[in-house]
């Protein structure tokens, strides 16, 4: 089995969220599963200046686009676990200071950025004789190959057994870009822009070309993969998600434990198992030292927070539980770069409560780590989750996940029953500030009671994300579609 893997972040080159994770964790248990990959992305910034090696594969390959015929170079960065990774190389598309958005909104060529990346990739895997069964493709950026392969390239004999897949990352991200540019795809209007096709609302979209096109949709998480078909979380797509119903399949993300694992993580002052937790209390001292947190009550939680500031992740509501963590001796440390506005709404808490309340507004990898393994509990209040992997990270660290029961974390985390002793974390339902509240209190009541924080800890350290389960899963869905075994 021969699977492309085209994604536009693979961690550790690129990467702004979960995708970079993905993508840098599912083709290497893939390969562990027996299939054959090579990996394609965009030679970013990033990618260069990360100090891996790279050789060049091929210095000039042309892409017949427009009416124009654009070069690109491919590089190959050295195999990870038998894992080709290839990028293309053009300059005045990628080298940039980010992957998708400057400080003044989205970058204005992203349809060229991207249409040029998907039609780079197909050219790709033909100038290196890498003929895929599965082309698999991740969110709107890839959005295009599906349609690609149904129109440009269809008469192609080298793909005429290739079979394409789409993940969806993110029902939000939707690839959108105004119809007048639709030469740049260099697809025929004619024949894929129409509300059949890639045509959404008088505009192109990208993530609408994936799912229509595509053999197979899949998303990351079974109950995301029913929300979509909902107007509350389809974004107006849930009836184009809808008519794939057939061909939709809901598979969880994994963790890749190489690089999250309390017990070797190098990013650490102290490592710790759940044999021996004395490592965890070092790094919460470490991380409130860092942060500054030196008004809080030693006794009671710090709570963490890890991820993008963008409004489906619940920073309204963590800002409105503030006071009642304060009340109660706790401190708040949150990791998050985005929206401007909730930015400043951090920014006044933290300022109203210093010593208590710390935020960082940067990317940094080492810190996240040291915020997983010193904070106690871990909160996700998302408005709506396609997976999430933070929430997965906490339980193998030792910190009791609050979380709303929407998509992937409804999937991932249940609800502590202290009679039973059952239970990994606390969640809630309605998107509002009391439920969250409540959830809150639950969890620095169990915090507070010594053998029901071992217990949950515990089962949260049990837990067992791998990926070499979803890696199956996918294995499945590409035999399905290619006939291979
Ligand atoms: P999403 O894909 O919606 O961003 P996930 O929970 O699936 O959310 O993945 C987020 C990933 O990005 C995690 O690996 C998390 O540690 C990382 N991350 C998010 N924000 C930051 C940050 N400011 N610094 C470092 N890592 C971050």
């Amino acid at each position: 089995m021969k699977v492309l893997f085209l994604s536009s972040e693979v961690f550790p080159y690129s990467k702004t969220g979960g995708l970079g994770d993905v993508a840098g964790a599912l083709p290497s248990a893939l390969n562990d599963a027996g299939a054959e990959i090579a990996v394609i992305s965009p030679s970013y910034r990033s990618v260069r200046d990360g100090g891996g090696k790279y050789s060049p594969v091929i210095d000039d390959i042309r892409v017949p686009l427009g009416a124009e015929e654009l070069s690109f170079g491919l590089l190959s960065a050295e195999s990870a676990n038998g894992v080709k990774i290839l990028f293309v190389e053009r300059e005045d598309l990628y080298d940039r200071p980010n992957l998708y958005r400057g400080s003044r909104g989205d970058y204005y060529d992203n349809l060229e950025r991207f249409a040029f990346f998907s039609w780079s990739s197909l050219i790709a895997a033909k100038s290196i004789g890498f003929r895929p069964d599965i082309i698999h493709c991740n969110d709107w950026q890839t959005g295009l190959v599906p349609a690609l392969l149904k129109g440009p390239f269809a008469g192609d004999s080298f793909f005429a057994s290739t079979s394409s897949i789409f993940t969806i990352h993110n029902m939000g991200f939707q690839g959108l870009f105004p119809s007048h540019k639709m030469g740049l795809t260099g697809l025929s209007e004619g024949q894929f822009y129409h509300p059949q096709g890639l045509e959404y609302w008088g505009n192109i979209s990208l993530l609408k070309a994936g799912i229509v096109y595509c053999d197979a949709v899949t998303t990351v998480s079974p109950t995301y993969s029913r929300e979509i078909q909902q107007p509350e979380h389809g974004r107006g797509m849930e009836g184009v998600i809808f008519r794939r119903r057939d061909r939709l399949y809901g598979i969880l993300n994994g963790v890749d434990y190489r690089l999250w694992n309390p017990s070797d993580d190098p990013y650490l002052p102290s490592k710790y198992s759940l044999m021996n937790l004395d490592g965890k209390a070092l790094c919460r001292q470490a991380l409130t030292r860092e942060m500054g947190l030196s008004e809080i009550d030693q006794e009671a939680p710090v709570l963490g927070m890890i991820s993008r500031l963008d409004h489906n992740k619940g920073v309204d509501l963590v800002v409105s539980v503030v006071e009642k963590i304060i009340g109660r001796g706790g401190g708040l440390v949150v990791l998050g770069k985005g929206e401007p506005s909730l930015e400043d709404a951090l920014k006044r808490a933290m300022q109203k409560y210093p010593g208590r309340i710390s935020v960082r507004f940067e990317v940094d990898e080492r810190l996240a780590h040291l915020i997983m393994a010193g904070c106690d509990i871990f909160l996700m209040p998302s408005r709506y989750e396609p997976c999430g992997l933070t929430q997965m990270y906490a339980m193998k660290y030792g910190s009791i996940p609050v979380v709303r029961r929407t998509g992937g974390l409804k999937d991932t985390v249940s609800e502590f029953d202290p009679s039973s002793g059952r239970g990994t974390g606390f969640t809630f339902d309605a998107y509002e500030a009391g439920a969250f509240s409540e959830a809150i209190v639950k969890a620095f009541r169990t915090y507070g009671d010594k053998k029901a924080r071992e217990t949950i800890i515990e089962n949260g350290m049990k837990e067992d994300f791998s990926w070499n389960r979803s890696a199956e899963s996918y294995l499945k869905v590409y035999r399905e579609l290619s006939g291979h075994d």
